[in-house]
């Protein structure tokens, strides 16, 4: 389950940014379409390896990263629109200028942390 692994690194990585005496209110991630995280197993991560720190209980608000490519042929960029209403699933990958094959993907894979929304305990009082 790497989705574990994943959220203990992400709580590692927030942990040194928490001033002494706040909490973590919310996590802002972006995750890639294609980054084959399951969001519900990374909260779940979050929940188990978030216990006892400052970022307990931080709600955790995922936006989706499109998978985005750049053609080898013409050079323009596109994005791929997966479980679009395309019939043909390898056809959703081409270049949509020129139908070149999967071009190189430069976004859509990445699991990034856009920011992280910090609480001062005593401005709850
Ligand atoms: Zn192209």
């Amino acid at each position: 389950m790497h989705e574990f692994a994943l959220a203990q690194s992400l709580i590692s990585a927030i942990l040194p940014k928490v001033p002494a005496g706040a909490r973590v209110a919310r996590i802002n991630l972006s995750i890639g379409v294609l980054a084959g995280i399951a969001v519900s197993s990374l909260e779940f991560g979050l929940e188990v390896a978030s216990k006892g720190t400052p970022a307990e209980k931080a709600e955790l608000s995922v936006k989706t990263v499109p998978l985005s490519c750049l053609c080898r042929d013409c050079g323009k960029e596109y994005s791929v629109n997966l479980g679009g209403s395309r019939a043909n699933e390898s056809d959703a990958y081409r270049c949509p200028h020129c139908r070149a094959g999967l071009g190189e993907i430069f976004s859509g894979r990445e699991m990034t942390i856009d920011s992280i929304e910090i609480e001062e305990n005593n401005s709850l009082l």
